[in-house]
């Protein structure tokens, strides 16, 4: 029998993951990748580069060497897709026809969205671990700091790993308390676009408690708009009510999250649902695309209402997997994604609070402990034990043991 052709769109950890995990399902199948990048980095690590534990070096791997064995690399970018006609343009001037499209893209970083960040990146106390460019950067700024204010921003949700942007605040506030005289001279802002500490209610609780324990200034609805780099000044839109202000906050140091989207070839293609953000427009349970039934998405780009995480990925590829070789085989696509992500709040150096959670907001822990409690064990689990199952485990096609809620009536249950 003749097999399919399935291209996926974006080797990152959804594009890995999916490969691998196919191949193991269903060993000969004819899988190609198209990413253009030469190196991976383990992005969950990148909190800790920021914060001086991981050095850049420990969380970067040549993508070669994580391709799949069997699987065809092609190391170009997707420069348009046809689904209409099963086709994607690749920057290398090919046209990859498949029978079956999986696309992992990920998310763009709209930098520029923020005037005058751009080139202030980097400087001036500037920072941000959301560039692998500027990790580096941020850790020397943090350890460097002498006092003043310290401003950590979020932007308006989505964002992958919505639990980072507090996170390094968090650690820098552990690192200015290590001196007496610079905790004296500082205080940390933490400026969010969102209503709130944290997106679901069960886990905001607890951090609500570590920002009052560390006396952070928390500010919600403020927005950043632009920086000036030379004044050190940050200007942020205030929503309040019905009213919008400005707000300026003089800072010694800026540590930015930027706004995110989907990377313009998805945004504008036909794969995009009518949401801002520009998302692959897919069922929230199967993964299957609303309008091109051969084409799933999984991970960042996708356009399901989960939070964005590489954890998250460990709760779809196996749901895509199965739903992906049920169509191929003619039958009934009958697993389903509970929205299962895990966001290991970070709230100090030596304390995490492992929040796992699903669509319904509820709390989902793998450990039979309080997953409210901030924890040193969690803290292991963070800083040894999940990059270990990022490269060992997830990468290499490894089943994560959950069970999916279904999307129309049936329990699936996956394991190894
Ligand atoms: C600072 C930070 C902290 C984080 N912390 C955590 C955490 O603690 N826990 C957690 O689970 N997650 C965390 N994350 C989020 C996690 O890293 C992402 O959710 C995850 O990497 C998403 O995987 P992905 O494959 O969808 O996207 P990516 O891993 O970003 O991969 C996308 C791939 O697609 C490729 N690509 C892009 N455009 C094209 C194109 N046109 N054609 C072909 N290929 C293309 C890219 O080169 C890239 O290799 C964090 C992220 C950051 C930045």
């Amino acid at each position: 029998m003749t097999q399919p052709r399935i291209l996926i769109v974006g080797g990152g950890a959804a594009g890995l993951t999916v490969a691998s995990q196919l191949l193991q399902a269903r060993p000969g199948l004819v899988i190609t990748i198209l990413e253009p990048a030469a190196d991976h980095y383990y992005q969950p690590g990148w909190t800790l580069v920021g914060a001086g534990v991981f050095s850049l070096e420990e969380t970067h791997r040549s993508e070669r060497q994580l391709i799949p064995e069997g699987v065809e690399w092609l190391q170009a970018e997707a420069v348009s897709f046809d689904p209409e006609h099963n086709q994607v343009s690749a920057s290398n001037g090919e046209t990859i026809s498949y029978d079956f499209l999986v696309v992992a893209t990920g998310m763009k970083l709209c930098w520029e969205a923020i005037k005058g960040l751009p080139e202030a990146l980097g400087t001036n106390g500037i920072c941000s671990n959301y560039s692998k460019d500027t990790l580096n950067y941020t850790w020397e700024t943090i350890k460097n700091f002498k006092g003043g204010l310290a401003v950590f921003t979020c932007p308006p949700m989505p964002i992958k790993c919505p639990g980072a942007p507090q996170k390094i605040a968090y650690l820098a506030d552990d690192v200015f308390k290590r001196s007496p005289e610079v905790a004296a001279r500082s205080k940390v802002i933490y400026a969010t676009a969102t209503p709130g500490i944290f997106g679901v209610p069960t886990y905001a609780a607890p951090l609500r408690k570590v920002v009052a324990r560390r006396g952070i200034d928390a500010r919600y609805n403020h927005t950043l708009t632009e920086v000036r780099a030379d004044k050190k000044e940050a200007v942020f839109s205030v929503k309040e009510g019905d009213s919008v202000r400005e707000e300026m906050i003089s800072f010694e140091l800026l540590h930015v999250t930027p706004p995110m989207a989907a990377p313009d070839v998805v945004a504008k293609s036909p794969l995009a649902g009518s949401a801002p953000g520009g998302f692959v427009e897919v069922d929230k349970f199967s993964l299957q695309h609303l309008r091109f039934p051969n084409v799933f998405s999984l991970g960042d780009v996708s356009g399901m209402p989960n939070s964005k995480t590489a954890a998250a990925i460990r709760g779809q590829a196996p749901v895509l997997v199965h739903n992906l070789l049920a169509l191929v085989d003619g039958k009934p696509l009958n697993a389903a994604y509970d929205g299962y992500s895990c966001c290991p709040l970070i709230t100090g150096y030596g304390k995490t609070i492992m929040a796992e959670f699903n669509y319904e907001q509820q709390p989902v822990p793998s450990f039979p402990l309080d997953p409210t409690v901030e924890r040193w064990s969690m803290w292991i689990v963070k800083v040894k034990i999940l990059p270990w199952l990022y490269w060992n485990r997830m990468l290499k096609g490894g089943l994560h043991e959950r069970r999916f809620i279904p999307g129309a009536g049936q329990v699936v249950t996956l394991s190894d």
